[in-house]
């Protein structure tokens, strides 16, 4: 049973919705982790090397400018393969959090594969310094045995979860892990992810801004926290870039955002009110 009382209280700096921007480095580890025969797709392989290579440049540099800070859920194997975009996203000041070692989906793995991913992924970004206190399965489908370890191995939120659209708590094994909620229609991949093997809609940014812009206006309302789910492959596509920055300037000349990181929105949190279990 979750307990869905109020987590937070008022924001910081008199703001009306706590905003977070969440990309997910993939990367090539998003194919290999489907099976070995993708390992021969060059041009599926090179697609998702956009991600690290290309988009999330342009991502870092939108930041900056606006000066919000990101939230980057990185598989080991990224981090592994591409020590470089590791190292801009911490230069950058933004957060890390986990994301898998191969991308690897959870429901699809017995309980000692799946500690193998979690302890894996820690060890790579081990190796970059990084400790990282978030957690975001692969795919978004989170199993049991996976959501029973995270508490034990150091984390103290998870961002896999859909069972409200604020925060709310969870029980992971016998501790309290915070859940900060996404969804697909606040992610970017169902509509512009498309593969020859996986397709997405490839609809237009015109129908899309509205609607995060939309959910936005909803977040104010409630006076909640909003998370926002991209991927450097498919919103580091130049026209997408454009609609990102649109949306952001849209939450900006209404209301008072806080763009924040996961960690920083963890950080608030009010214990849970009530046994969780
Ligand atoms: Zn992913």
């Amino acid at each position: 049973m979750e307990d869905t009382t109020a987590v937070f209280g008022a924001w910081p700096g008199d703001a009306d919705v706590a905003v977070a921007l969440t990309f997910d480095v993939d990367g090539e580890a998003a194919w290999l982790g489907e099976g070995p025969e993708y390992g021969r797709r060059l041009t599926l392989l090179s697609q998702a090397r956009f991600g690290p290579g290309r988009g999330l440049g342009r991502i870092l540099d939108l930041l900056a400018e606006l000066d919000i800070p990101g939230t980057f859920y990185v598989p080991g194997h990224t981090a592994d393969h591409h020590p470089e975009a590791v190292a801009a996203i911490v230069a950058a000041g933004h957060e890390i959090g986990h994301h898998g070692y191969l991308h690897r989906g959870t429901d699809g793995l017995d309980a000692g594969s799946q500690r193998a991913e979690l302890e894996e992924g820690l060890a790579a970004l081990g190796r970059h310094g990084i400790r990282p206190a978030g957690y975001r399965s692969p795919g978004w489908e989170l199993s049991p045995e996976t959501l029973a370890m995270l508490a034990g191995l150091g984390f103290s939120y998870d961002s896999s979860l859909m069972a409200d659209d604020r925060p709310y708590w969870q029980a992971s094994g016998t501790a309290p892990l915070l859940e900060l909620p996404g969804h697909w229609s606040l992610c970017d991949w169902p509509y512009f992810g498309w593969t020859p093997y996986h397709g997405g809609l490839l609809a237009g940014p015109a129908a899309v801004e509205p609607i995060w812009l939309e959910e936005y206006e909803s977040a104010r309302q409630d006076r909640r926290a909003i998370t926002y789910t991209m991927h450097p492959e498919a919103i580091g596509r130049g026209y997408l870039l454009r609609m990102l920055r649109r949306v952001i300037t849209g939450m900006l000349s209404r209301g008072r955002p806080w763009f924040a990181t996961h960690a920083q929105i963890a950080a608030l949190a009010n214990p849970p009110a009530v046994r969780i279990a």
